[in-house]
């Protein structure tokens, strides 16, 4: 098969290329490198299946292609609050020329929104049925709000053109290919943990979020491309930590003598964020598998070199 991967140099996105190249098919990688990063996709440039284009999704684009995964956009609080204007495009012309490219080549068309699309949530764990809690104008808002329109637009072209478009709505996911200046909790941990530095908790650290390893937001990702639904579903996964607790798991994973510095909570960062994952265990058949400790052993190794 034939599959673009719009976002396939970024963090996610490289390890998706992978895997379906890994799998026999011809992957085309489109990225115009603003968060994503020409290293993650180094090692398989060189594979005569996989082609890469740098180029924004907003920009026209004409490939042939049996199915289409959607993840260009800056994904980090840290990158799409610095590029409020490309995160709110990608998610609207992005989208709709994705769209559009699917339905010229009648391809399979996943979308990958976010757990933000809940903001901060009144519902615990949230559903997919939880229709959200979110400020339409604050710093969160050009991701959470974008994101939720590209929803609409997938709900709208599937009504209107009969598409069969899915949506997942990924939660918190980390591993190796995160950028180092990512700005994200995991890798900002694990570089402070590793130079015995403060590791900057923000608030008081009692917020909570569920991690997924990136090899089982993969799975989840190609399962839901297999399937004949259109979601929206959300992947991650659903154990629970405060950010005091990722902390210290990180502290005593990396043996470091770092100390916990306590700042300021970023405007509307949300204080629950558990998914609940009933509806991917029963229509997809796919849960993670892989534990904290063991993930963050992996991404730990990745960062220390
Ligand atoms: N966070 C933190 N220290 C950091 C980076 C993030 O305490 O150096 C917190 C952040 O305030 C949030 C949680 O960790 O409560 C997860 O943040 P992240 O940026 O990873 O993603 P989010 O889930 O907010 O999109």
């Amino acid at each position: 098969m034939k599959i673009l991967v719009t976002g396939g140099a970024g963090f996610i996105g490289s390890h998706l290329c992978k895997d379906l190249l890994e799998k026999s098919h011809e992957v085309i990688c489109v990225d115009n490198l603003m968060s994503g990063n020409k290293k993650n996709i180094d090692r398989i440039l060189e594979n005569p299946r996989f082609t890469f284009i740098k180029q924004d999704i907003c920009d026209p684009l004409d490939v042939e292609c049996d199915q289409i995964y959607n993840l260009a956009c800056p994904a980090s609080p840290v990158f799409y609050q610095n590029n409020p204007l490309e995160t709110m495009f990608a998610c609207s012309v992005g989208v709709l020329n994705m769209l559009e490219l699917a339905r010229k080549n009648n391809a399979s068309f996943l979308h990958t929104s976010t757990s933000e699309v809940y903001g901060n949530p009144l519902q615990h764990p949230q559903k997919e049925s939880y229709w959200g809690n979110v400020n339409p104008v604050g710093p969160r808002s050009c991701y959470d709000e974008g994101k939720r329109y590209a929803e609409a637009l997938i709900y709208t072209y599937n009504q209107k053109h009969n598409l069969g478009a899915k949506i997942v709505r990924i939660f918190n996911t980390y591993g190796p290919n995160m950028r180092s200046d990512d700005g994200r909790v995991t890798p900002n941990f694990i570089k402070q943990a590793l130079k015995d530095e403060s590791i900057t908790v923000y608030g008081n650290g009692n917020q909570t979020r569920s991690f997924c390893f990136v090899s089982d937001m993969v799975a989840g990702l190609e399962k839901m491309m297999e399937s004949n639904h259109e979601g929206p579903i959300n992947l991650g996964n659903s154990e629970e930590y405060t950010v005091n607790e990722l902390a210290l798991k990180i502290i005593g994973l990396t043996n470091s003598k770092s100390q916990i510095v306590y700042k300021n909570l970023p405007v509307d960062d949300p204080i629950k964020r558990k998914p609940d994952i009933t509806k991917a265990k029963n229509l997809l058949g796919w849960e993670p598998k892989v534990k904290l400790e063991e993930g963050l052993i992996e991404t730990i190794d990745y960062f220390n070199v």
